[in-house]
């Protein structure tokens, strides 16, 4: 049984209100998308399938010469995350087994700590669903609707989804052909099964740049780190 990655990279990130689609936004001298890639390119990931717009340009034109070998780009990028997925998954099957290892990371997420990746996998290697690295929550949370308060919620079960998420590739297939509306994560689809995918408390390094003020916590995150 073999581990891979693969990144979901088909978005636009309008929330980030750049020109170029989130992925390829500059940080610390590369592309978000570079450091997602080189967060999960290490042992014993085998290799790296990037999902990609089918009508992407951007990919091609940067420097991946640090991963010679080891990442597989695919531009079969769907309509929302899990059509992403699900598609670069379908493509992967000519290259993995159904029992190996899948995880999926988000390409917006550039500064996953390696400790973090190393206790995913160590933790979740012999449960027989799959998990997923997440956060507990930290501050109190409200509803809102039209910005006034109407409940607050019970924090003390909540937690924050975050990736990767390691599922075996024949499980989350399955998971994602049979998911029902749009599942925005893959435990969400594994869940829709009635599995419980575990949670593995990563950190708030591996935040996903979402929001103008994101890049630059992410830049300084991953400058200190050099
Ligand atoms: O938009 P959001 O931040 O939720 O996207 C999470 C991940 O899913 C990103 O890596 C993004 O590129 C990817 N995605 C995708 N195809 C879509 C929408 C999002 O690959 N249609």
């Amino acid at each position: 049984m073999s581990f891979y990655a693969l990144i979901p990279a088909a978005g636009s990130g309008t929330r980030l209100g750049a020109e170029v689609p989130k992925q390829y936004r500059s940080l610390a001298g590369r592309t978000i998308l570079w450091h997602a890639v080189r967060a999960v390119c290490v042992p014993p990931v085998e290799s790296v399938f990037v999902v990609l717009a089918p009508g992407d340009t951007a990919f091609a034109r940067s420097d991946w010469s640090a991963f010679a070998g080891k990442l597989e780009p695919l531009y079969c990028g769907g309509a929302t995350r899990r059509d992403s997925v699900y598609n670069g998954l379908v493509a992967a099957m000519d290259d993995i087994q159904a029992d190996d290892w899948l995880l999926v990371h988000d390409a917006a997420r550039p500064c996953l700590p390696q400790k973090d990746l190393d206790k995913l996998m160590r933790e979740i290697e012999g449960d027989e669903v799959g998990g997923i690295l997440a956060l507990p929550i930290a501050d109190t949370v409200k509803r809102v609707s039209r910005e006034k308060i109407h409940a607050t919620e019970d924090r003390s079960q909540l937690w924050l989804a975050q990736t990767p998420q390691m599922f075996r590739a024949g499980l989350l297939l399955q998971a994602l052909a049979r998911a029902k509306g749009v599942p925005t994560d893959e435990a969400a689809a594994v869940e829709q099964l009635g599995l419980k995918p575990r949670v593995v408390a990563g950190s708030r390094e591996n935040l996903k740049v979402t929001w103008p003020e994101d890049v630059a916590i992410a830049e300084g995150i991953l400058r200190r780190r050099k």
